[in-house]
């Protein structure tokens, strides 16, 4: 396994670092958005923001519209408030204290930042664990994610180039298609990005938008309504 990922191993740029808060970036990044698409915007990111203290002392409003088009803008303003948290008391050893941070983010910035023994089990991670029934050490972790990305494929696992194929007891198997994700055309998600997405390109007169678009997102932190109540801001 360590052999295969020192020839195979996907070279990304957050394993060229362990500083936590750059991994703790990605990691936010990568919850829901794919590996392609989060590289430039990781870069991008970490420019403007090189520092869990400079993205802390950033506007709300700023951080909101560099997270645009990253989708989930909860997350972009949950790692502002993880950085404001971290300049003002330091990172907690208990890092799912930190606002946007599950069990599965805190053991991967344990375990890519500090060196923790923890297996970081992401939905690639226990697709391999299921199908090997292996007891896997955290030292595997990116191998792992590495494997199940691109051999231990969900449907048509890549068996026969799979360096687990010899003591694999699924080897061979082919899987259903899983239940596709809801359909995000017409969804609220949309129309919840696109009332961010123009409050994010400036300021907007209420009448002109979705309201309930409009009370979720200030629900959330992520706009508000201006104090003559006819106008929409980031906050
Ligand atoms: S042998 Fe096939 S099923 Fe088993 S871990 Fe490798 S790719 Fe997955």
């Amino acid at each position: 396994m360590r052999a295969w990922y020192a020839e195979h191993g996907r070279d990304l740029p957050w394993r060229q670092t362990r500083d936590p808060y750059a991994i703790l970036v990605s990691e936010v990044m990568l919850q829901q958005t794919q590996v392609e698409r989060v590289i430039p915007r990781y870069l991008a990111w970490l420019k403007q923001w090189p520092s869990a203290e400079a993205l802390a002392a950033a506007p709300a409003a700023e951080v909101i519209r560099a997270w645009q088009g990253l989708g989930h803008n909860r997350r972009g303003l949950n790692l502002h408030r993880a950085a404001q948290r971290i300049a003002a008391n330091g990172w907690p050893e208990d890092l799912t204290e930190l606002p946007g941070v599950g069990p599965y983010t805190a053991a991967a910035v344990g375990n890519f930042a500090l060196g923790r023994a923890v297996l970081p089990v992401d939905t690639n991670v226990m697709r391999v664990q299921e199908r090997t029934g292996f007891d896997f050490s955290p030292a595997a972790a990116q191998g792992l994610m590495d494997l199940g990305a691109t051999i231990c494929l969900a449907r048509i696992p890549r068996c026969s180039v799979c360096p687990l194929a010899a003591d694999c007891p699924s080897r061979g198997r082919r899987y259903e298609p899983q239940r596709k994700q809801s359909r995000y055309e017409g969804s609220f998600r949309q129309r919840r990005a696109r009332t961010l997405r123009l409050v994010a390109e400036s300021e907007q007169p209420l009448r002109g938008l979705d309201h309930e678009a409009v009370a979720s997102l200030a629900r959330d932190g992520l706009v508000r309504l201006a104090p003559c109540g006819t106008k929409v801001t980031l906050p």
